[in-house]
């Protein structure tokens, strides 16, 4: 535009001052750009992640990415820890995509594929600017989270094999009033409640720990457990998990050698390798359209 071959241009060129009108443009993204490229700092207008969305698209507009990549590191780098909001991952999606940061894309992916629920494209959809991304990237994501929430359920569900394959019973610090079913502590004498003097020793035995381990997974709204692997993301199932392990209160002789106690314990470490390796998207596939078949970085 500011070429001779350009009205502006020439003027430009004549000594003319001239004004150049933006009308379709974000004048607030516009101005942060304007301000950072003429060496003033923009931290005036607060930059938030839809901002920033709108920033990346009028720099990949104006092809003024190289110019700013420092600015660009910097507000990346500062927003992508604090961002939660569905929406939110998908404003730092489309300022990476459009800055054509592959690093950042990854990063931010990986984030959305562990914290985003599965109706996230519903909320996507109330912003225009995020139309800007290009469609395959919410269908990837979609099928990406459908898969590794299937996973994740079927990790939680073998813990039922697994603990039925045991057959070791062990005694429990607790008994067992035949009347309530309440299971006083061993020094007590009677259940007091309903005065039964006459109480047994309580034992922690295969059946009793898969009612107790669904028991616990109830708790967490956990179980029964189809709605929860669908609706919730998978850092939330997650962190369930590893409260329901938290908050076990099982106590037997074999203290951390119950197999409730281990099960549950192997099953959160699993459950946490298995969020914290998740890996983001490819942008250098995505763009070139090799992900949807791999899955996975077919880049050399
Ligand atoms: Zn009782
Ligand atoms: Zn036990
Ligand atoms: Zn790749």
């Amino acid at each position: 535009m500011f070429g001779p071959n350009f009205q502006e241009g020439h003027k430009i060129r004549c000594g003319e001052r001239i004004q150049v009108e933006l009308e379709e443009d974000d004048s607030l993204a516009m101005e942060v750009i304007l301000k950072a490229l003429h060496y003033h700092k923009p931290n005036q207008c607060p930059v938030d992640a839809e901002r920033l969305a709108s920033i990346a698209v009028h720099c990949d507009k104006y092809d003024c990415t190289g110019a700013l990549s420092s600015w660009i590191s910097y507000w990346l780098n500062n927003l992508t820890p604090i961002t939660r909001r569905p929406e939110d991952l998908g404003f730092l999606l489309l300022a990476a995509y459009n800055f054509d940061d592959a690093e950042q894309f990854k990063e931010i992916s990986a984030r959305a594929l562990r914290d985003l629920t599965l109706d996230f494209p519903l909320a996507w959809k109330s912003y225009n600017i995020l139309s800007l991304l290009p469609e395959n990237i919410p269908s990837i994501m979609t099928t990406q989270i459908q898969g590794m929430l299937r996973q994740l359920h079927i990790i939680t569900q073998s813990v039922e094999t697994i603990l039925r394959q045991n057959k070791s019973g062990y005694e429990m610090q607790r008994q067992v009033c035949m009347n309530c079913g309440r299971t006083p502590p061993m020094e007590a004498r009677k259940c007091h409640p309903c005065n039964n003097p006459t109480l047994y020793q309580r034992y922690c035995t295969f059946e009793s720990r898969v009612a107790e381990y669904f028991a616990i997974l109830a708790k967490e709204e956990l179980w029964p457990s189809v709605t929860p692997f669908e609706i919730c993301s998978l850092s939330d199932l997650v962190l369930r998990l590893t409260c329901a392990k938290n908050d076990v209160k099982h106590s037997c002789v074999a203290g951390s050698r119950c197999p409730l106690n281990s099960e549950l314990g192997q099953l959160c470490d699993r459950v946490c390798r298995f969020e914290t390796g998740v890996v983001g998207l490819c942008l250098r596939c995505v763009k070139r359209g090799e992900w949807n078949e791999s899955q996975s970085c077919t880049c050399t």
